[in-house]
C-alpha cells in the first residue's frame, strides 16, 4: 500500500466515525467499532486524534456499557471548530459561522456596496476578517470559508459563468477571493464557490437532512429564482454548473417580461422583485409557484423540498399556498407528498449552506474534491489552476 492509499484510508475510516457520531451522538469507542466494522485498536487511534483536533468530544462521564466495561459517550465537538459561509447577494452580503453541527455562531448583513467582482472580493474579505477576529476571540478556530453567488458556477474552475442579476459573465471568481482572503490576513484555509441555492441545499441537507435525506431539493425565491439538488448524497449540479436553474422555465407563453428578455418564466411571476410591484396578483403568483414545486416532485420523487428566500420569507402566505398545491396533487394521485418545508435557518441558509461545502467534502473523501475537480479541468482545458 502506498502511502496515498493509507491517507485515503485513514480519511475513509475518520468520515465513517464522524458521520456514525453526527447520526448518533453518544457512542462509546465499543460501540464505534463494532457499528463501522472497524477494529477497536484503530478506533482508539483514530477517535484520540479526532479529540486532539477539536472534531469529537468526550460527553459527560464515563459509564460501564452492558458487559461492565467502562465507555465514554463520544459526540461532534461543537465548540472549538467553525465553519464560515458567505452569501454574495445581488443586494447583500451576508456572512455565517457555524459550528460543526451547523448552529450558528457569528452572523454579519451588510448592504452590497460595489457589485464589480474585484469591489465583491474586497467587502468579502474585510466581513471574514472581522468574523475571524471575533472567532479568536472566542477560542474558536476558523476551518474552511465557503462562498455562494446567484449564478452557474464551474466548480471545476471556480469561474462563475454566468451570474444576470450581477452582471456578471465568466469571472474568475475563486483565485480573486483566494487573494483577497490571504491580503486580509485570513488563515490559509479551504475556500470554496458554489451557486447560492446549491449551496444552500448542502447546507440544509448536511446539517439537517439526517442520513438517508436525499434526494433534497431547495428552492431559493429571491431576486432571482434557482433550486438546488442533492442526490445520492452529493450535489447534482449538472454538465456546466446550470442544473436547477429553474427561474426561467417558462410557466405561461406570452407571460409578463422576464429580466431575461423572455416572457412567462418562473421568477416573472414570484422573483422577490415581481413581488415588490404596485398591486402584485399573489393568488396567480402562489398558483405558479406550486405549478413548479409539483414538477419538481414529479421530476427528482425528492425526500424533502426546502424553501428559502425573500419572497417566502416576506410573503408567508405563498411558501404554504404552495405547498397546499402539492399536496392536493399529491392526494389526487394517492401518493404521500414529500417533506414540504422552509429553510432552518431562513434568510440566512444560503450562507449556512456555504459553510457546510468544505465539511461535505471532508466527509467524502472518495469523492472527487474541489482541487482534485480543477487540477483535471486544468490539465483538460489548459486553465491555469490556483
Ligand atoms: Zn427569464
Amino acid at each position: 500500500m502506498t502511502i496515498g492509499d493509507q491517507q485515503l484510508l485513514k480519511r475513509m475510516n475518520r468520515s465513517v466515525l464522524l458521520r456514525l457520531l453526527r447520526a448518533r451522538p453518544g457512542l462509546s469507542r465499543a460501540r464505534l467499532a463494532d457499528e463501522s466494522g472497524l477494529t477497536k485498536s484503530t478506533v482508539s487511534l483514530l477517535v484520540r486524534e479526532l479529540l486532539d483536533e477539536g472534531w469529537l468530544s468526550e460527553a459527560g462521564t464515563t459509564v460501564a456499557d452492558g458487559l461492565g466495561r467502562p465507555s465514554t459517550p463520544l459526540q461532534i465537538n461543537v465548540g472549538v471548530r467553525a465553519l464560515m459561509g458567505v452569501e454574495i447577494a445581488v443586494e447583500t452580503v451576508r456572512l455565517a459561522c457555524v459550528s460543526l453541527q451547523g448552529e450558528v455562531l457569528h452572523a454579519d448583513t451588510h448592504a452590497l456596496t460595489d457589485s464589480a467582482p474585484a469591489g465583491v472580493c474586497a467587502q468579502v474579505a474585510r466581513m471574514a476578517a472581522e468574523a475571524h477576529r471575533q472567532l479568536n476571540e472566542r477560542g474558536l478556530r476558523l476551518s474552511s470559508i465557503g462562498v455562494c453567488v446567484p449564478g452557474a458556477v464551474d466548480d471545476c474552475t471556480g469561474v462563475v459563468r454566468f451570474a444576470p442579476n450581477l452582471g456578471w459573465r465568466n469571472v474568475s471568481l475563486l483565485p480573486a477571493l483566494e487573494q483577497a482572503f490571504a491580503a486580509a490576513g485570513l488563515p490559509g484555509v479551504t475556500v470554496q464557490l458554489q451557486n447560492d441555492a446549491d449551496a444552500a441545499a448542502l447546507g440544509e441537507y448536511e446539517f439537517f437532512g439526517g442520513e438517508g435525506g436525499d434526494p433534497l431539493i431547495f428552492v431559493s425565491c429571491d431576486v432571482g429564482v434557482g433550486a438546488g439538488v442533492v442526490l445520492n448524497d452529493r450535489l447534482f449540479t449538472g454538465a456546466q454548473g446550470m442544473a436547477g436553474e429553474i427561474g426561467h422555465t417558462i410557466l405561461e407563453i406570452d407571460g409578463p417580461l422576464c429580466s431575461c428578455g423572455r416572457r412567462g418564466c418562473a421568477e416573472a411571476f414570484f422573483g422577490s422583485r415581481a413581488l415588490e410591484r404596485e398591486a402584485p396578483d399573489t393568488a396567480r403568483a402562489a398558483a405558479f409557484f406550486g405549478v413548479l414545486l409539483q414538477n419538481l416532485w414529479v421530476t427528482f420523487d425528492p425526500r424533502a423540498i426546502v424553501l428559502g428566500g425573500k419572497s417566502c420569507t416576506h410573503h408567508r402566505g405563498l411558501a404554504e399556498a404552495a405547498f397546499d398545491m402539492v399536496k392536493r396533487h399529491a392526494d389526487a394521485a394517492g401518493m404521500p407528498a414529500p417533506e414540504l418545508r422552509l429553510a432552518h435557518h431562513g434568510e440566512l441558509a444560503p450562507a449556512v449552506g456555504a459553510a457546510a461545502l468544505a465539511l461535505h467534502e471532508y466527509l467524502r473523501p472518495l469523492q472527487p474534491d474541489a482541487r482534485a475537480r480543477r487540477a483535471r479541468a486544468a490539465r483538460e482545458y489548459g486553465i491555469p489552476s490556483a
